[in-house]
């Protein structure tokens, strides 16, 4: 954390998958992670598995004591195949959307030998199997989403839209405002975000320990050190 003229810069990394996402790592557990997090001297990070919250209260609550601020997140999948970081500023808001969610899944049960096991950790540490399919789109559509994510108090972000699959620039190919995010998230390269002027942030996307401590820093300026003042820079930023 570094003080500016205009504020303070926040090292952040909105984009972590835990064991809970199929494709995630068993290693990847919520206090795991907040270790790591502080390890790398970040100052919040997001805990955003698929199309689920299921393990950011145990996050959160191990973070209690630490100088980090969890957010409780998710990577929903849209209907249209593309992945969309929706942050929350509480567990609760969080859970109101995550029951939306499940609502517009298919009831499909997850296949352990295809995509891989689905561990949720309570808070108290016990464990059990989520049986939901999560790596599968919702019925949500991409168009709308922003206002959506609003309404239940958060704020969505395009994930890793120049990549090539899940993204806006893979499925869809262009990016304008008229979609109607303020911020997008960019994996390697802007151009897409530039030319549509776009702000956008970039994570580590980290299904293991190697690839949260391989990803580079990056920071944003924030009035302050809090949910409140992260949520205000993210809505706020300019291109
Ligand atoms: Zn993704
Ligand atoms: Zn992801």
């Amino acid at each position: 954390m570094n003080i500016t003229d205009n504020g303070i810069a926040l090292y952040y990394d909105f984009h972590i998958h835990t064991c809970l996402s199929p494709c995630g790592s068993d290693e990847m557990t919520p206090q795991m992670i907040v270790d790591c997090a502080i390890a790398k001297e970040l100052d919040c990070i997001a805990i955003t598995d698929h199309n689920i919250c299921g393990n950011c209260l145990a996050a959160m609550k191990y973070a209690e004591d630490k100088d980090l601020i969890v957010l409780p997140g998710m990577e929903l999948q849209t209907s249209e195949e593309i992945h969309v970081i929706c942050l929350f500023p509480t567990i609760d808001n969080a859970l109101k959307f995550e029951s939306f969610v499940k609502s517009e899944l298919p009831p499909i049960k997850n296949n352990i030998r295809y995509f891989g096991n689905q561990t949720c950790i309570r808070p108290d540490g016990t464990t059990y199997e989520e049986e939901q399919m999560l790596a599968i789109s919702s019925g949500i559509p991409l168009y709308g989403l922003y206002p959506l994510v609003c309404s239940y108090g958060g704020i969505a972000i395009p994930a890793h839209i120049d990549r090539t699959s899940f993204s806006i620039g893979s499925v869809l190919g262009v990016l304008d405002k008229d979609m109607g995010f303020p911020l997008v998230e960019v994996w390697k390269d802007p151009s897409l975000a530039v030319s549509a002027g776009i702000p956008y942030i970039q994570s580590s996307d980290a299904h293991n320990i190697d690839a949260f401590f391989d990803r580079e820093y990056h920071s944003f300026t924030a009035q302050d050190k809090s949910v409140n003042g992260i949520f205000t820079a993210l809505k706020n930023m300019h291109a």
